[in-house]
């Protein structure tokens, strides 16, 4: 399964996430390997911010995609203290020359602050004017808050996996209409899902393990990609080979009944 953006690029449903990467040092080499072994495996997008680490994450992402720029779709962040005209401009040049390229396949306002959303997307444009990005898009807006973007956004960006269904009721069918695709991020609830001793039970009966089936679940409907975070060779592995996993209606049935969706739209969570 792929997931198509509306400028047009095809990837895989599965990328990697780099929240936390680069801030031991003793784990590096494990991390930038990991990364590389996720590119290695097809999992072409690579999830990055200003944010995290203050740029730590996105100089080890720089390392690890050294040499194979062509192979990875890169997605960073805007933080939204610096999303006016010439703050987004001065943040993006220093992501591209922390990530050592010359271009973003994809550009991220965090979340929503202060400045208008209008000005932070005409400075998007203009970046896009000069290359520096191939496109734009949002995280961790709800609803209304799409409702008041101008066209041209490539995804949103939000906290979506078996407990954080909210957006499947509201947010997502939206998205649908209008052909944006979801990334899902902390698909794996950060770790904290996968101890559940029904996943497990579910997974093994799979031959899957507890993260495969999450990952299969939350990129079910083919417009949704998930981007787990995998500082180890071994777990950016399995998460790669989660694409091999198909699940049919009983597994879906009883994921629903192990997590059920809420009944009633809830405003959307972040992490
Ligand atoms: P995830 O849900 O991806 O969980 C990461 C945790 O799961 C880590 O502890 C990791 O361990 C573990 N893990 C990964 N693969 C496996 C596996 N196969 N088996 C067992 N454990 C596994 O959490 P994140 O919060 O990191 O979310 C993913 C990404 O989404 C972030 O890294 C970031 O890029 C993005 N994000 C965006 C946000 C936004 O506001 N836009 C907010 C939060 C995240 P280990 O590290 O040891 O591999």
């Amino acid at each position: 399964m792929n997931i198509r953006f509306p400028h047009g690029p095809v990837v895989p449903e599965i990328g990697i996430g780099t929240w936390f990467v680069g801030d031991v040092p003793a784990r590096r080499d494990e991390e930038i390997a990991a990364i590389r072994a996720g590119l290695d495996a097809g999992l072409s997008v690579v999830d990055t911010a200003e944010m995290y680490g203050d740029g730590r994450s996105e100089r080890l992402v720089g390392e690890a995609i050294a040499g194979r720029r062509d192979d990875v779709f890169l997605v960073s962040k805007v933080l939204p203290h610096h999303a006016d005209a010439a703050g987004v401009r001065r943040a993006a040049q220093q992501s591209l020359q922390r990530l050592g390229t010359d271009r973003l396949d994809l550009y991220l306002l965090h979340w929503r602050g202060g400045v208008p959303v209008d000005e932070t997307v005409a400075a998007f444009e203009r970046l896009q004017g000069d290359g520096d990005i191939l496109a734009w898009g949002v995280s961790n807006f709800d609803t209304e808050d799409l409702a008041e973007l101008p066209a041209g956004c490539a995804t949103d960006q939000v906290l979506y996996n078996p407990i954080r269904r909210g957006p499947e009721l509201d947010l997502f069918p939206v998205l649908r209409v209008q052909q944006i695709p979801v990334m899902a991020y902390s698909p794996l609830e950060q770790a904290r899902l996968l101890d559940d001793p029904r996943l497990r039970e579910l997974a093994d009966s799979l031959g899957a393990s507890p993260a495969q089936l999450v990952l299969a679940w939350v990129v079910r409907t083919g417009d949704v990609l998930a981007i787990p975070k995998a500082a180890t060779v071994a777990h950016a592995l399995e998460n790669a080979t989660a694409r091999e996993l198909s699940l049919d209606d009983d597994v879906l049935t009883e994921m629903d009944e192990l997590f059920p969706a809420p009944r009633h739209p809830v405003p959307l969570e972040m992490l």
